[in-house]
């Protein structure tokens, strides 16, 4: 692919979805990259968008990817959803960080542009990612923070993804084949959570940020 501008002649991406926000001054002054990574059904969506939602200083960068949208997804909410020749142009021109192919087959990427944009509004970036892309991101960025979350047994895991039923039978096979092998890598990042109660991993997570970023948690009592 020859260089050529970005912007040009694509589907440009659209502003994310506005999310609760905290008031400018509670900023961090250090914004930091933190990584999630986890099996897939540990709860790392669920515990990051809790997360978001009690925080003002972070904000997830929404990724690309080619799988198609689920019920109840919206393009540039969960995902920009990008075409197989969408995705290949944009990786050609250098626009992720990273990306890998999934065991569904299908494509997943970071976008440089977001995390761009993140930092330059004086957030922190949070960055959802599997094992491989989380390992790559580390490797680029030495600066990432990166967090596994796991569910608190194998059978608990595979039980969140029939719960959640958003993939084929064959596919949470596939999902669960890798989670096996995933489940090794935990030693690989910087922090374990384990997600057994949804609250205690959430103020688990919120104390590892909030430490982090130098500040003290931000959990509210209910
Ligand atoms: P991931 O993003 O890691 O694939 P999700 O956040 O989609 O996982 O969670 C998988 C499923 O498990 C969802 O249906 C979610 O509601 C459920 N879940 C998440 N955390 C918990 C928890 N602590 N206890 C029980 N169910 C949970
Ligand atoms: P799902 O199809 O369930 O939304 O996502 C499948 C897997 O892809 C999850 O483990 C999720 O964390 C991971 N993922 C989502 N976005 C990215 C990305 O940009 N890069 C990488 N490497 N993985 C991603």
């Amino acid at each position: 692919m020859p260089d050529q501008p970005v912007e040009d002649d694509r589907r440009p991406l659209r502003a994310p979805a506005t999310r609760a926000r905290q008031p400018v001054q509670e900023l961090s002054p250090e914004p930091k990259l933190f990584v999630v990574t986890g099996p897939s059904g540990a709860g790392k969506g669920t515990l990051i968008d809790a997360l978001v939602e009690r925080r003002g200083d972070l904000e997830v960068a929404i990724s690309a990817t080619t799988r198609p949208l689920r019920p109840g997804e919206a393009d540039g909410r969960e995902y920009y959803f990008l075409s197989e020749e969408e995705f290949d142009r944009r990786a050609a021109s250098g626009e992720f960080l990273e990306y890998v192919v999934y065991v569904s087959g299908q494509r997943y990427g970071t976008l440089n542009r977001e995390v761009e944009r993140i930092f330059a509004a004086g957030r922190s970036c949070i960055l959802e990612l599997e094992t491989q892309g989380a390992k790559a991101v580390e490797a680029l960025r030495p600066e990432t923070v990166s967090i596994f979350v796991q569910a608190p047994s194998f059978a608990e895991l595979e039980r969140r993804l029939r719960e959640r039923a958003t993939e084929s039978a064959g596919e949470i096979g596939e999902r669960l084949a890798l989670a096996r092998r995933q489940i090794n890598e935990a030693v690989h990042f910087d922090y374990v959570v384990t997600n057994d109660r949804l609250e205690r991993a959430l103020a688990e997570l919120d104390a590892v940020v909030g430490r982090e970023l130098g500040a003290t948690g931000t959990m509210r009592s209910r």
